[in-house]
């Protein structure tokens, strides 16, 4: 098996790297420096520590479902809880991580770019925790579908730059986030939601959502005293997928499944299963399956889960996928559906739309399976937030 951990230059496989402007070049190569000191610090592992518990809520339950297991007749599954996390999700366990290395690099001002919105809010919450200045980037557009979350944020203190570029979506709050990353180095720190970006920050997100598998790994083993069979989460970015993923890497008999948006289907343009049917390509500095257009545009992604509407996804997926460690499958958004009143039914739990991908897989891996198998899902959040939505959907 090769390398886990990526190469000198970022790369896992032949995806990864640092494709950024000359100008930011000698900030990332500063930032990934300290970070390598940052990380072997146990002091700084104790002060994380510290915050996930106390602050978070860490260590979260891994649940055993009895009453889906027991409908899905093949499998045993056990949920590992992040949407009982402060905040309704995995996204602050990252924020956390992000915030504190701000601090002992000595920056008093985070910036962050977010879609829906729920990268935001978990950057808003920890900038409010530490007293920090913060800017959150986002598409005009996306002001506009997500008011909730934009109230949430400026609720806590965050400054919200609506961005009038472009397609007034994600892309061009990037966009802006890295023009003024540029400008304000000097004690701005910008914090980016998923295993995806210039390197490092697939390795340093992947660092701070693996606290996930590390607790679910020992929690499994001493509930049943053997690894799992399978792990399941959903992928946008990939964070809380490789979160859980990564510590069982070298674990061969565990197989490892990602779900991708489907969207109205991986045959129509409606979708965002960028493993699935994505080309190789550079999106947000970093080489790895995105989602094209003939031309070579990037596609706009669909999915009814606004944390999976994301046309690109963190490199180290696409290299599982090419090793062929993890396998990546498609849920539609009406599968979506089904997998959220199937767990709200039978678990008393509504997850987020986006986790919704991955209970509606099990359905299928129930079918797939041989001989009862266990399984970890990554209950990745809670689905208070997409109850508006939702409820058009379902009468
Ligand atoms: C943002 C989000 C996701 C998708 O992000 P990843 O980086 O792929 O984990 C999944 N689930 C929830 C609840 C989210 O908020």
């Amino acid at each position: 098996m090769m390398n886990k951990y990526p190469d000198k230059s970022g790369y896992y496989g032949s995806f990864g790297g640092r494709f950024a402007p000359e100008t930011l070049m000698a900030v990332l190569a500063q930032l990934e420096h300290q970070y390598q000191a940052i990380r072997k610090d146990r002091s700084f592992q104790k002060e994380f520590a510290f915050y996930l518990k106390e602050y978070a809520g860490r260590p979260t339950n891994l649940y055993l479902a009895k009453r889906l297991s027991t409908h899905l007749k093949t499998l045993k599954v056990y949920l590992k809880r992040e949407d009982l996390l402060h905040t309704g999700a995995h996204k602050i366990n990252n924020t956390l991580g992000q915030i504190l290395v701000a601090r002992r690099m000595g920056k008093t001002r985070i910036i962050a770019e977010t879609g829906a919105g729920q990268h935001g809010v978990a950057t808003a919450t920890a900038a409010a925790l530490f007293g920090l200045k913060c800017v959150v980037y986002m598409g005009a557009e996306d002001v506009e579908r997500q008011s909730l979350n934009v109230f949430r944020m400026k609720l806590m203190g965050a400054e919200v730059v609506p961005v009038h570029s472009g397609s007034k979506t994600l892309k061009d709050a990037m966009n802006e986030a890295v023009r003024d990353w540029v400008t304000n180095v000097h004690d701005t720190f910008y914090i980016i939601g998923s295993v995806a970006g210039f390197h490092p920050y697939p390795a340093m997100v992947r660092d701070f959502q693996s606290v996930i598998g590390k607790e679910a790994r020992r929690q499994f083993l001493a509930r049943e005293k053997k690894l799992p069979d399978y792990l399941l989460a959903c992928v946008g970015g990939g964070s809380n997928a490789m979160g859980l993923f990564h510590v069982f890497y070298e674990d061969a008999s565990v197989k490892m499944i990602g779900v991708e948006a489907a969207g109205h289907g991986t045959d129509t343009r409606q979708h965002a299963a960028t493993l699935n049917k994505g080309g190789v390509g550079v999106l947000h500095g970093s080489k790895s399956k995105l989602l094209q257009d003939g031309d070579g545009q990037v596609q706009v992604a669909h999915s009814i889960a606004a944390g999976l509407d994301y046309p690109g996804v963190g490199p180290e997926h696409a290299y599982y996928q090419a090793s062929g460690r993890a396998q990546y499958v498609p849920v539609t958004d009406k599968e979506a559906i089904e997998g959220l009143k199937l767990l709200s039914r039978l678990e008393g739990i509504i997850p987020a739309l986006e986790t919704a991908h991955a209970i509606a897989y099990l359905s299928k891996l129930a079918r797939r399976v041989k001989k009862t198998s266990t399984v970890i899902v990554c209950l990745s959040g809670r689905g208070d937030k997409d109850m508006n939505q939702i409820s058009q959907f379902i009468s």
